[in-house]
C-alpha cells in the first residue's frame, strides 16, 4: 500500500500535469510543496518522493526544520510575511523569498545575504485584490517596486506572486489570476530574468495554470490539514504575523 502522503502527492502531480494539458502548456509549471505546519519528517518524507523545493511561513518554525534537514539539498522558499526583525535569518536560510513588499525590507536582505551564498531570488507579493488586511504592494506600486529591487546586486528579481481573496467565486478568482498575468507580462517584458509568477494554491491549482502560473504552492492537498504546535496563527491566506 502506498502511503497517504505518496498518493496525495502524486494526485497533485497529475492534477498538475492535466492541467497544463488542458491549458495547451508544456509541463513548465513549479511545484512548491507548502509544509508549514508539518513536521520536518513530513518534508523529509517528501523529499524521498522526489521532491526538493518547499515553502514556510512561519519563520521560527521553518528554521528548526532546514536545521535538521540541512543534509538534504532542499531549496527553501520564504513566503510568509515580512517584518524587519526577520530579514537577517530569511537572508541567511532561505534561497528563496516570494513575500517581499517594500523596499526598506528588499535592502534589508540585500545587505543581509551572506557573501558566499548565491543572490537570494526574490518575488514581489502583489496584494492584487487591494485587501487591506494582506500583505502585498499595491499592484500600482509594483513595477517601480521591481525598479529598484532590480538595482540591489545581493537579490535578484523573478517575478511575482499573488494570493487573491478566499471565499470568492472561481470566476472572481479568475480575474484576480488574470491581472497578475498581465502585471507579471509588463515585468517580462522590462527585465531578461523574470520567469516566475507564483499563484494556485490547492483549491485554485487549475484556475491558475490556465490563467499562466508557472509556479503554485501547494500545502493541504499534498500534506493534509495543518496541525500546528501552538494554537494562536494568524488567519489563513493573511499571510503576516
Ligand atoms: C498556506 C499557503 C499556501 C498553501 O495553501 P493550501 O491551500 O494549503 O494549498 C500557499 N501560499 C501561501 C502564501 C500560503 O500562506
Amino acid at each position: 500500500m502506498p502511503s497517504p502522503l505518496k498518493q496525495q502527492y502524486e494526485k497533485v502531480l497529475s492534477r498538475l500535469q492535466h492541467a497544463c494539458q488542458v491549458a495547451g502548456r508544456n509541463q513548465d509549471v513549479a511545484l512548491l510543496a507548502v509544509s508549514k505546519g508539518h513536521p520536518a519528517t513530513a518534508v523529509h518524507a517528501l523529499s524521498a518522493l522526489g521532491q526538493r523545493a518547499f515553502g514556510e511561513n512561519y519563520l521560527q518554525d521553518a528554521l528548526a526544520k532546514i536545521e535538521q534537514l540541512k543534509s538534504l539539498d532542499l531549496e527553501w522558499h520564504y513566503i510568509g510575511g515580512l517584518q524587519s526583525n526577520k530579514t537577517r535569518a530569511v537572508a541567511e536560510h532561505f534561497s528563496w523569498v516570494q513575500s517581499v513588499d517594500r523596499l526598506k525590507i528588499a535592502q534589508r536582505l540585500n545587505d543581509q545575504r551572506p557573501k558566499p551564498l548565491p543572490p537570494l531570488q526574490v518575488l514581489i507579493q502583489v496584494n492584487i485584490d487591494d485587501e487591506p488586511q494582506k500583505s502585498g504592494v499595491a499592484s500600482a506600486d509594483a513595477l517601480s517596486l521591481a525598479a529598484a529591487i532590480d538595482q540591489l546586486p545581493r537579490l535578484n528579481l523573478r517575478g511575482i506572486m499573488g494570493i487573491p481573496s478566499a471565499d470568492v467565486e472561481a470566476a472572481t478568482t479568475q480575474q484576480s489570476f488574470f491581472r497578475l498575468k498581465a502585471l507579471y507580462d509588463q515585468l517580462s517584458a522590462t527585465y531578461d530574468q523574470i520567469d516566475t509568477l507564483s499563484m494556485g494554491m490547492s483549491g485554485d491549482l487549475e484556475t491558475a495554470v490556465a490563467a499562466g502560473s508557472t509556479m503554485v504552492r501547494i500545502g493541504t492537498d499534498i500534506f493534509g490539514p495543518r496541525q500546528y504546535a501552538q494554537k494562536a496563527r494568524p488567519a489563513e491566506g493573511s499571510n503576516s504575523l
